[in-house]
């Protein structure tokens, strides 16, 4: 099963893609990691990224293509995977397309979930996620057992940089421009699931399932 996640950012993509990968034993690839865990291990590509995440800003397509169609190639994605982030733009999703096509294969879902810009931006803001073991937080709706301090490993919690009020309303910008038209490129397909992501994370995963096991 191919399944891409629509959304903006914040609107909770990563936690269906983590909870949907564990429950069908599929990875879930999400470029944003990707490209962090290559900016804390200093790489070449984490230094390009960079500039662009900081600003709220999309890395160049040409970075991240290849880099997916490199990921998706590899052993444990022969039964499927989750994209969380990618596609990001009309150019990303015809390069999927055109990568999948010369193996005959599609995508089968992309789930988009809703959530109003407002709603958004106060959960971004309140997001913290631990320096140590990328565990994510929520200082209202997730809260840590001690404040500022990792459950499972003790570490520091931080909040991500690209987090800060002025990076996500430039996120936000960027995603309705950029992004938003995937919903459209995938409801012509004839793929394209909606999801309110207003609704709780175990509602919203209920929804989900029972639609993709329809
Ligand atoms: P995320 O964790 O998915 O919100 O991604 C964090 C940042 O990584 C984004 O704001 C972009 O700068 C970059 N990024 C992640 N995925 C993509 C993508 N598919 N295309 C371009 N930039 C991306």
């Amino acid at each position: 099963m191919k399944i891409i996640m629509l959304g903006a950012p914040g609107a909770g993509k990563g936690t269906q893609a983590t909870r949907l990968a564990a429950a069908y034993g599929i990875p879930q690839i999400s470029t944003g990691d990707i490209f962090r865990e290559n900016l804390s291990q200093g790489t070449e590509l984490g230094k390009k990224a960079k500039t662009y995440m900081d600003a709220g800003e999309l890395v160049p397509d040409e970075l991240v293509c290849d880099l997916v169609a490199d990921r998706i190639s590899q052993a444990d994605c022969a039964k499927g995977y989750i994209l969380d982030g990618f596609p990001r733009t009309i150019a990303q999703a015809e390069s999927l397309d055109a990568v999948l096509a010369k193996t005959g294969e599609k995508v089968d879902f992309a789930v988009d979930i809703e959530v109003p810009d407002e709603a958004i931006v106060a959960r971004m803001a309140g997001r913290r996620v631990c320096a140590k073991c990328g565990k994510p937080y929520h200082v209202v709706s997730l809260p840590p057992k001690q404040d500022g301090v990792c459950d499972d490993c003790g570490g520091e919690l931080m909040q991500r940089k690209d987090d800060a009020a002025e990076v996500v309303t430039k996120r936000l910008e960027v995603y309705h421009e950029q992004s938003q038209p995937l919903i459209d490129f995938y409801a012509a397909k004839g793929c394209l699931m909606t999801v309110d992501g207003t609704q709780s994370a175990d509602d919203a995963q209920a929804y989900i399932q029972a639609r993709l096991e329809a």
